[in-house]
């Protein structure tokens, strides 16, 4: 693929040449099969069932198509078992290719020019990448078994036969049949109670992506937060979640502040049990959320200013291909950093900025043999579009934003990121289309700026480039300072650490050799009790420190209680894969890291059973 040199380019952009403008046409998708461009899928309506015994969502969906001038519909589907095809009601023979590695097959569906309305029954297949069931006994409440869906990036098709691709929208409505007691939950208009017949209807009148697809199935309740705002959560949890969560209305006001309206109508955010492998997931109207945010003392709810900020990129100006995935999460993360700020102050958003350039050193690390992976455009052509999920897309590309900013200043980039998501609401967009957009509303009124700024190097390039700007270390220079003083001497003045947040402890944590010496853990356990905290951030850190340090009151047995515990209730992978990683490192701890795999292989989500599958073995 043809890289846009940009850096060229802008220089022609300001002598007012417009004739080299991108091209604006459909970008190519390479990870789905469907003809969107040929027959568009306007609205789905999706009837199924969830049958928790056969762990199987079974039933109808039937597209409104608009056909342009192709004789088949092509939609792509994951080990779908499709049982008939209907065009505007009469039965037709339909083909299904063979599995394509990553995508799964296509299915193909005879049309006729004037065809309005295709109706696919089919059921879900043996191991839906998008699903997990869980048992009673693996939810919090252990009343109810639970089902919920992780469509990103493209794992819709696991559940429904769609266009799979983040550049396809479409509105959709849903009728799902549950049994009796439990509550169904859309990205959608959510009901607030219990359906009586087990029956819920579903209204998503805004065109959506297929990724931002989801379903949730179990006992839940709802609490509200204000009239805009509420939590879902498992009954055992919602007191709790409603707390935490108690300042999200305000941090909703505060994003419109800064970025323009809020255009989804209601916001809410649901709870999952700990099995949920990522931290949160922007469904729209609902943000799917791990429970391990749920720290007590509303330290880790930055995790919802992110969720939330998708709502403007992502949701509402969405990656034309999954190559552009930085654009749904750089943005996203600089947003997030930005409301943070604006919630709190500059020091406090100093440190998250500062540990995620700590995440992004830590990626380019292991992306050292890899350098095509550490560009901000990425070519995954044949390759599962997970592969480009990490902090290249997220701190490299919210570090690219930072940059802009630091060059134009904040009122101006305020001013055009708020041009930006108005002028891309509910549409998709390229990486190119973007830094055409940047050229003629923005850095055009810079031209002195634009040579310093080397956005090729940033977006086309590998790596970081060296004009990366850092944030100012004032709250980590003290904690390094500690740190120091209880490197030489054994001793912490925990007047100076009683202020702490979470973030603090996580950078003198962090910065620790590794591995610490033993009296120093133990020193550290004893005046801190990081072995039983209850926050996951700090708690998945310190263990991952005891192993390398070979230190536990008793190492590596099965007695060993709070690592065993983690390890069996917390499904995110960001947590437990480095954990997994670092038992599998020492053979002291090998065995142990295969006997509780083993046991808890069932509890993850089978996206987090692919990762440890390959590095632990079945
Ligand atoms: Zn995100």
């Amino acid at each position: 693929m043809k890289i846009f040199n940009l850096f060229l380019a802008s220089s022609i952009f300001l002598t007012a040449c417009k004739s080299q403008s991108h091209n604006n046409s459909i970008a190519v998708d390479q990870h789905t099969q469907s003809n969107a461009q040929a027959v568009s899928c306007k609205h789905l309506q999706l009837a199924i069932q969830v049958d928790f015994e056969q762990q199987q969502l079974r039933g109808c969906a039937t597209w409104e198509i608009e056909n342009k001038d192709a004789d088949e519909l092509h939609l792509d589907t994951d080990q779908l078992s499709i049982d008939s095809v209907l065009v505007d009601a009469a039965k037709v023979s339909f083909h299904k290719d063979t599995t394509v590695p990553h995508l799964g097959e296509r299915l193909r569906i005879p049309i006729q020019k004037n065809s309005k309305q295709v109706a696919i029954y089919y059921k879900t297949g043996a191991h839906p990448r998008a699903l997990q069931w869980l048992t009673a006994q693996q939810t919090l409440s252990k009343t109810k078994p639970f089902l919920y869906t992780q469509s990103e990036s493209i794992y819709a098709r696991s559940w429904i036969p769609c266009p799979d691709g983040p550049g396809i929208r479409f509105t959709y409505d849903a009728t799902v049949q549950v049994p009796l007691g439990f509550m169904a939950l859309m990205s959608a208009e959510n009901p607030q109670s219990l359906a009586k017949d087990g029956q819920y209807q579903f209204h998503m009148p805004i065109a959506i992506p297929a990724y931002l697809m989801a379903l949730a199935v179990g006992d839940i309740a709802f609490k509200a937060i204000d009239a805009r705002t509420g939590v879902y959560a498992e009954p055992t949890m919602i007191a709790k979640a409603a707390n935490e969560f108690s300042e999200v209305g305000k941090m909703v006001s505060q994003a419109e502040k800064l970025y323009g309206p809020y255009r989804w109508g209601r916001y809410d955010m649901l709870v999952l049990p700990p099995g949920f492998p990522i931290g949160g997931m922007e469904n729209p109207k609902l943000t799917f959320c791990t429970p391990t945010i749920i720290a007590g003392d509303k330290s880790l709810v930055n995790l919802i200013a992110h969720e939330l900020a998708h709502n403007w990129s992502g949701n509402l100006v969405t990656n034309a291909t999954w190559n552009d995935f930085w654009l749904n999460e750089g943005f996203t993360v600089y947003f997030e950093r930005r409301l943070t700020e604006s919630l709190t102050d500059k020091s406090y958003a100093d440190m998250l900025w500062e540990l995620g350039y700590q995440d992004l050193e830590a990626t380019l690390e292991d992306l050292k043999g890899k350098p095509e992976d550490t560009k901000l455009k990425l070519n995954l052509a044949g390759r599962d579009p997970d592969d480009g999920l990490n902090d290249i897309a997220y701190e490299k590309g919210a570090l690219f934003l930072r940059a802009i900013e630091l060059k134009v200043g904040r009122t101006a980039m305020d001013t055009f990121l708020n041009q930006y998501f108005n002028h891309f609401a509910f549409k998709t967009i390229t990486t190119e289309q973007f830094l055409d957009y940047l050229n003629e509303h923005l850095l055009n009124q810079y031209p002195d700026v634009v040579k310093d700024l080397a956005i090729e190097a940033w977006v086309y390039g590998a790596g970081v480039p060296k004009n990366e700007p850092r944030a100012d270390q004032d709250r980590f220079k003290q904690v390094n300072a500690v740190r120091t003083s209880f490197l030489e001497t054994n001793a912490i003045d925990t007047k100076a650490t009683q202020s702490w947040t979470t973030h603090e402890y996580l950078h003198f944590l962090r910065l620790m050799p590794k591995p610490l010496a033993v009296s120093k853990m133990q020193k550290l356990d004893d005046l801190f009790h990081f072995t039983q905290t209850g926050n996951a951030e700090i708690a998945d850190l310190w263990f991952i420190m005891s192993v390398a340090a070979n230190y536990m009151p008793t190492p590596y047995t099965t007695s060993n209680e709070a690592m065993r515990s983690f390890l069996s209730s917390v499904g995110r992978r960001k947590f437990i894969v480095p954990l997994y990683k670092e038992l599998m490192a020492h053979p002291y701890s090998v065995p142990v890291a295969k006997e509780w795999y083993k046991a808890f292989r069932a509890n993850y989500h089978p996206l987090a059973q692919e990762s440890l599958d390959a590095l632990i073995g079945k």
